[in-house]
């Protein structure tokens, strides 16, 4: 059985980010930057800025976060997101989710613009990513296929099987796995609250990934034997205890390969932003030299 360390693979792949900034910034006379907006006072929100400010750091990417009160205008978070768009020194906006009520998310991530949008949730890198166009992928199922990749588990020509289907997770992983592509080209079924009999589809599954938010909801039963199992699931079971939507102790056994929780997809969520980061500066360095 593969236990699949994302915190090792996260670290390698920042070290790679680390690498290629030193490099753009002899290119390009300047780091690339990242402009993360946090509405509210949100404990867990705030941890994941503070994540996110050290990992730029890290990488040599100047980061600068926006704090604004949860009293705030959405008009006044609609206008900063579109100045943030349209600062040249800028390369990088976030919009940390979700936001407090009763702030309206899906029109500010409208007015993001699609070659800053990091978190590759705006309508345009959406459609990128399903017409397999280069674009900024949402970064936790693309930390997932890195890792899949990383360990040679293709799931070219497998049964697929995503539970879930958030626009953050669920639907961009089933894009990514039923992509063409040595690996990809899956063949998926996406499973949600609706789906009558989840069970009999996890056990179907080659490749299981996991993307509920629900504590040990997948038990080894439904697991078939050699399944390759990711679990995105962040959850606190009964003690209060970090754990993902898969029951690990019993599932490892027969799984091929499992991710743990924590250490397992979490890591590779920042990695790949700084990856994102890294470039939406590259693109737009780039496409600035072409037009000059
Ligand atoms: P979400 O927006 O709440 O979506 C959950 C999905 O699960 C929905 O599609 C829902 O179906 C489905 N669902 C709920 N109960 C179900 C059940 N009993 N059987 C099958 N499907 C069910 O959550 P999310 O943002 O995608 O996040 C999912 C989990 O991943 C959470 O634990 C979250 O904390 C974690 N997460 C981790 C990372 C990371 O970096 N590790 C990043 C993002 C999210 P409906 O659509 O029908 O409601």
């Amino acid at each position: 059985m593969i236990l699949i360390d994302g915190k090792k693979v996260a670290a390698e792949v920042r070290a790679g980010v680390k690498r290629d900034v030193e490099r753009l910034k002899r290119k390009f006379g300047r780091a690339p930057s990242l402009a993360v907006v946090l509405v509210g006072e949100d404990p867990a929100s705030q941890v994941y800025v503070r994540n996110k400010e050290k990992a730029c750091e890290e990488a040599g990417i100047v980061s600068r976060t926006w704090r604004l009160d949860a009293r705030t205008e959405q008009s006044h978070l609609e206008r900063l997101v579109l100045e943030l768009g349209s600062s040249d020194d800028i390369d990088g906006v976030l919009v940390q989710l979700p936001l407090p009520e009763p702030f309206d998310s899906s029109t500010c991530l409208c007015l993001m613009d699609p070659r800053k949008d990091v978190d590759g949730f705006h309508p345009e890198n959406v459609g990128r990513l399903s017409l397999e166009l280069p674009g900024l992928r949402p970064c936790t199922p693309a930390g997932v296929m890195a890792l899949l990749e990383y360990y040679a588990l293709s799931p070219s020509g497998k049964k697929a099987v995503v539970l879930g289907r958030s626009n953050i997770v669920g639907k961009p992983m089933a894009m990514m796995l039923a992509a063409s592509g040595p690996f990809a080209n899956a063949t998926v079924t996406v499973c949600h609250s609706r789906t009558p009999d989840i069970a009999r589809e996890c056990r179907e599954a080659d490749f299981l990934i996991c993307a509920v938010g629900k504590a040990k909801l997948v038990t080894k039963d439904m697991v078939k034997p050699g399944a390759v199992v990711i679990d995105v699931g962040m959850n606190r079971d009964e003690n209060g205890k970090l754990c993902g939507d898969v029951d690990f102790e019993g599932v490892k056994d027969v799984a091929s390969a499992i991710t743990p929780v924590p250490g397992g997809v979490g890591p590779m969520t920042i990695a790949m932003l700084m990856v994102n980061t890294v470039n939406a500066f590259r693109w737009r360095m780039e496409s600035v030299i072409e037009e000059e």
